[in-house]
């Protein structure tokens, strides 16, 4: 097999993508404009959500969206140890206090979990789909109702994922089913579709779609197109105090043509994560990510966990002889708690042992559409040589290793 080092990830950008960012250079226009309000259109028609919000990033998408339901000093926001830390610092750019509750066997935060974390000052679950992978949205929604909740979803994994036969951010026409106040996708490099930096919110709520809007662009009234189309360009009122998160028409036409083969993309992730699975089907030394047959997995992730007690090597060995075979790797995430900045705050909460026994196992291998099945199947075939080579007579204890002390 050839040498060429394996990355962790590649992006796919044609010739649609370069043809569409030249004319909008050429256009004149380049900041929010007709191209963001056609990826928007695009975006809200392909989940089936009555409104959609273009923002500069995921990171932006949840700060807005937290910051449009008004919350804010003194609120409670349950999410889960295990995703990127913007998730919790959007809580906290808001004053509200990050709860952790643990994940449960998938990887995603557990009900449960949430159900013991909520108290008289939660307003707010932030599930995270990890990996792509569908969080128990429906009993998540229980909850939100039972304690009148706001539910945001951090979709950031999750564009092209279906939720019991739904997209992720659909708001069904009939109204009879629940669904989330508001939907973040991001559109980072590394993410299922991207735009370099950007993000999307999706919302059933014409008024927060407006809100969110309003605070994304400096809380002005009319954005820059509304006002040169509507005031010959210089009138406008700031409302609130808003942030600078809007998305360029540079990068939305980007995402116009990611969003367009956004579909073709998940399926040859789907393809390449069922080769990963069916190689790694008997192998005992590693467990395949869970899936869930009622739902539609986007695969941004492929999350392979290792089975520790049956190898002499630890995560970080196991990520080096990868590498020496010319493969990236990562690990997603390192758990709130261990980072020393949230380390030093009371998270509260419940513990997060199970995010923190978890995380010592887990390494995502490389898995994204500009990979030919080969480098699948190299990357499979040294997966299975790396572990064989590390077998070890299985022990009734996992290795021992610093065990992060835990503040609740
Ligand atoms: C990438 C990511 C974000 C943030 O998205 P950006 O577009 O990078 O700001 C939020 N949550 C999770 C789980 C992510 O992976």
């Amino acid at each position: 097999m050839s040498n060429k080092f394996i990355p962790f990830h590649v992006p796919s950008i044609g010739a649609e993508e370069l043809r569409e960012v030249e004319a909008t250079l050429r256009s004149g226009w380049l900041t929010t404009g007709p191209r963001t309000a056609q990826f928007e259109k695009e975006f809200k028609n392909y989940v089936g959500a009555p409104h959609a919000v273009a923002v500069n990033s995921g990171t932006a998408g949840l700060h807005v969206a937290l910051a449009a339901l008004g919350i804010g000093e003194g609120d409670e926001v349950i999410t889960t140890p295990l995703t990127f830390c913007s998730t919790v610092h959007t809580i906290m750019h808001v004053g509200a206090k990050p709860i952790l509750a643990d994940i449960g066997a998938d990887g995603n935060i557990d009900p449960d979990a949430i159900a013991r974390s909520i108290t008289n000052r939660t307003r707010a679950i932030i599930p995270v789909h990890l990996g792509g992978l569908p969080c128990d949205m429906n009993a998540i929604w229980a909850l939100a109702r039972r304690h009148g909740l706001y539910v945001i979803e951090d979709a950031a994994h999750a564009a092209g994922s279906h939720y019991q036969g739904r997209p992720i951010g659909m708001v069904p026409p009939d109204g009879d089913h629940d669904v989330s106040d508001a939907v973040v996708f991001s559109f980072y490099a590394t993410k299922n579709m991207t735009t370099g930096e950007g993000g999307m919110v999706t919302t059933p709520r014409e008024s927060m779609a407006a809100r969110m809007r309003m605070l994304s662009l400096h809380g002005m009234s009319r954005d820059a197109w509304n006002r040169y189309t509507e005031h010959g360009g210089w009138y406008y009122e700031v409302v609130a105090g808003g942030f600078k998160y809007n998305l360029t028409d540079i990068q939305s036409a980007i995402g116009i043509h990611q969003l367009r083969k956004l579909e073709t993309f998940v399926e040859i992730r789907r393809c390449y994560a069922q080769i990963y699975n069916a190689e790694f089907a008997g192998v005992k030394e590693v467990e395949i990510p869970p899936d869930d047959p009622r739902s539609g997995h986007s695969w941004h992730l492929y999350m392979l966990r290792l089975n520790l007690d049956r190898l002499k090597i630890d995560r970080r060995e196991f990520i080096e002889e990868l590498r020496r075979r010319e493969i990236g790797a990562s690990v997603h995430f390192i758990p709130v708690p261990l980072h020393p900045y949230f380390a030093r705050m009371s998270l509260g909460g419940h513990s997060c042992r199970r995010a923190l026994e978890l995380y010592p196992r887990i390494v995502s291998l490389p898995l994204y559409p500009e990979m030919r099945e080969e480098q699948v199947r190299y990357v499979a075939d040294c997966v299975k040589e790396v572990v064989t080579a590390a077998r070890s007579p299985r022990r009734s204890m996992l290795k021992p290793g610093p065990v992060p002390v835990e503040r609740t």
